[in-house]
Order: structure tokens, then C-alpha cells, then sequence
């Protein structure tokens, strides 16, 4: 068995013929760059995110820093982060020169703990940057709550969580990256909506900010030559927006894929001693961007990691250093802070294979080699 962590070979070769004339088109048309696969796209996914403003960019990193460029903060500025996440949604608030404010995150649902966040606004306070991490939406509601309170923006890294839907408790719906004022998402190609290469977007609630948001991927231009607020180049290219155009269409067929591939887990792992299969919350759906459990700490996770390494299973851990241990970031740190529960994840958390191509079969093998080795 051949068992891969994602399989992007085995999702394209099933829309091979559309994407290969997808490509094709734009090469014959020359437009690489704005060509209008680009402007189709964003009129695409703005239709399957409820019609919101859309602004696609470089990447998923770029999208959170021209999110931030866009709100007019000043340099040492607070901008609160879960402290379990990857380094770009805090590298972006530190690379602008304003200040992350770590928060350690929920045991259950991965997600900044909703609990510890007010204690960490100060007058310098000026953004939350919620992270929907490995597919399911924090706990919008309360963090909207906390924001509209202290005056604060909301940027929702949706990188992870493209599509899952939030409900709130009236019973209204929102799709992830659509409730705060700008969401941002990536389609690094194993993301839940991934391109082949690197792409990302903005979903962003106002018409103004929209326009400066598109300025600003622009090189602060709206109209050529005149640069009127300091931009950058962070552009899909019209080949990954062609990418993209076909791949959403299937992006319920791919989430579907992936929930039907954790409840087969959940199954199999109903009843397996020491093993914390992903809990959803009762106000957003999962996406699987990942499939993540806890492990015991009776059980050694890396040796547990090494032997289905050994039977040829992938495993990956996400995170292995939390962002509070990292060099580069150890200066951001307010002393005598501490964050137990990433600390704790960053040793027992273990993700197994999920993509949109894994069979039952391979799901079976992945469980009973994690059995074997639990029996040992
Ligand atoms: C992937 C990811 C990003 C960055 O996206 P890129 O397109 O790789 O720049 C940001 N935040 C989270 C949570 C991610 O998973």
C-alpha cells in the first residue's frame, strides 16, 4: 500500500482534461499575469462565500499582511494570535512592526481559548486574528462579542478551513472567513482548495477597504502609475486562478471526501485506548483540513510516529515547536506568560493521512498498524 499524507496526483487525474485546457488557454492568450481567469475566479469565489468582496493575492501569508497593511495600525500596535498555529499569521503582525499577542488555545478544539482573551487587551490593542485551525472555525460569536466591545478589527485566518460553515446561536449560517471584517485563505496546493503553486484571497465586508486591499496587492495603484497609499506585488497568476476555476467546483465534492474519510476514523478509533480522535464543536462544521488526534502522554508520540513511518503510514506533527519557542519570536514574549495547552499539544498531537482520494482500505491499514504498535 502507497498511502500518502495528501495525494494531489490522484485528485488531478480525475480533472485532468479541464485543467490541462485551463492552462492551455491561458498560455495560448499570454495574459499570465490579471489575464481573466483572474477576475472569473474572484467573481467565483465570491459566489460560493455569499457574495462577499474577494481579492485573491500571492499567497495565504500575503493575504494576512495586506489584511494588516489595509487597517492603518502603527508600529508597536497589539494584534492578539493563538499561540498553536503556523508562523505566518504571527510573522506577518511581526514583520509589520506591530506586536503579537500570543493566547494559548481550547484542548478540545485547537482554536484560540475564548477565555483568555480579554485578559490580554491592553489600550494598544487593535486586532484578533482568529485561526480555523485544522478545518473547524474558532468560536466566532464570542471572539465577534470580544471585538465589538474593545473596538477591535477581526481577521480570520481561514487558510485551513475553507468552506466550513459557522452557526451562530440564533441559528443563523456564515461561512468561515466571512464573519470578521476580512477573512484570508491560501490555496497552497495541499490546502483544502489548493492550486499548483502558491495562491491566496481576501474576503473582506467592505466595499472601501476591498478597493485598498486590491490597491495595495497592486503596488498601492488603482489606476496605473499612480501610487497613491505603499503596496506590494502579491498577484495570483492567471494560470493558478484557471487551476482554481475548476477545482471549485468540486470543492463540496472535496470536503465531503474529507468528512466522510474522518468518520471512518472516528470509527475505527471509537475504542482505542489513549487515542483522542478530533471533536467538533456544536457551532461549525469540519473541514478536515487535517485529522488530528492527541495521544496519550503514556505513549511515546515519535516512537508511535516512527513505527507507522515503518509500515509505511504518514503521520505529521502540527506543530512541533510552538510559536512561543521559537527563536525568532522569543523577544515578542511578555515574561511570566506561559501557554500549558500548546505546550502540551506540541507533544502529543499527530495527524494522520486525509485527503480526498483515501480509500477505506488504506483508512483500516493506517488504524490497526496505530494498534499493533499500541499493543506492543
Ligand atoms: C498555510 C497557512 C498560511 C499561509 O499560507 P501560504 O499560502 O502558505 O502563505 C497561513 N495560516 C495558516 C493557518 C496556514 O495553514
Amino acid at each position: 500500500m502507497n498511502i500518502k499524507m495528501v495525494d494531489l496526483k490522484g485528485q488531478y487525474d480525475k480533472i485532468s482534461e479541464e485543467v490541462n485546457k485551463g492552462i492551455q488557454d491561458v498560455i495560448n492568450s499570454t495574459s499570465f499575469i490579471n489575464g481573466p481567469q483572474v477576475k472569473e475566479f474572484n467573481k467565483n469565489l465570491s459566489d460560493y462565500h455569499s457574495g462577499i468582496n474577494v481579492v485573491s493575492c500571492a499567497n495565504g501569508t500575503d493575504a494576512l499582511q495586506i489584511a494588516l497593511m489595509s487597517l492603518d495600525l502603527k508600529p508597536g500596535d497589539e494584534v492578539i494570535v493563538p499561540v498553536h498555529t503556523y508562523v505566518a499569521t504571527a510573522e506577518v503582525i511581526a514583520l509589520l512592526r506591530l506586536k503579537p499577542i500570543f493566547v494559548d488555545v481550547d484542548p478540545d478544539f485547537f482554536t484560540i481559548d475564548i477565555n483568555q482573551i480579554e485578559e490580554k487587551i491592553t489600550k494598544n490593542t487593535k486586532a484578533i486574528v482568529p485561526v480555523h485551525l485544522y478545518g473547524q472555525c474558532a468560536n466566532m460569536e464570542v471572539i465577534m462579542q470580544i471585538a465589538s466591545k474593545h473596538n477591535l478589527y477581526v481577521i480570520e485566518d481561514t487558510a485551513q478551513a475553507i468552506g466550513a460553515i459557522y452557526t451562530f446561536s440564533n441559528g443563523k449560517t456564515a461561512i468561515a472567513g466571512t464573519i470578521g471584517d476580512i477573512g484570508t485563505t491560501s490555496f497552497f496546493p495541499s490546502k483544502n482548495l489548493g492550486c499548483y503553486g502558491d495562491g491566496g484571497a481576501m474576503f473582506i465586508k467592505d466595499n472601501e477597504l476591498a478597493k485598498k486591499c486590491h490597491m495595495i496587492a497592486n503596488h498601492g495603484q488603482s489606476i496605473k502609475y499612480h501610487h497613491d497609499i505603499i503596496g506590494c506585488n502579491s498577484r495570483l497568476d492567471s494560470m493558478q486562478a484557471a487551476i482554481l476555476n475548476v477545482k471549485l467546483k468540486y470543492i463540496d465534492d472535496y470536503s465531503g471526501a474529507r468528512q466522510k474519510a474522518a468518520t471512518i476514523y472516528n470509527e475505527l478509533l471509537k475504542d482505542v485506548f489513549g487515542i483522542k480522535t478530533p471533536k467538533v464543536s456544536d457551532f461549525s462544521t469540519h473541514v478536515y483540513h487535517q485529522y488530528t488526534l492527541v495521544v496519550d502522554e503514556s505513549i511515546n508520540r515519535n516512537d508511535l510516529k516512527t513505527f507507522l513511518k515503518g509500515k509505511g503510514v504518514p503521520s505529521m506533527i502540527y506543530y512541533p515547536i510552538p510559536l512561543h519557542r521559537q527563536k525568532a519570536y522569543e523577544k515578542e514574549l511578555v515574561s511570566g506568560e506561559n501557554f500549558p495547552v500548546t505546550e502540551r499539544l506540541s507533544n502529543t498531537v499527530l495527524s494522520l493521512p486525509i485527503h480526498t482520494e483515501l480509500t477505506r482500505e488504506e483508512q483500516e491499514f493506517v488504524v490497526s498498524s496505530l494498534i499493533e504498535f499500541l499493543n506492543k
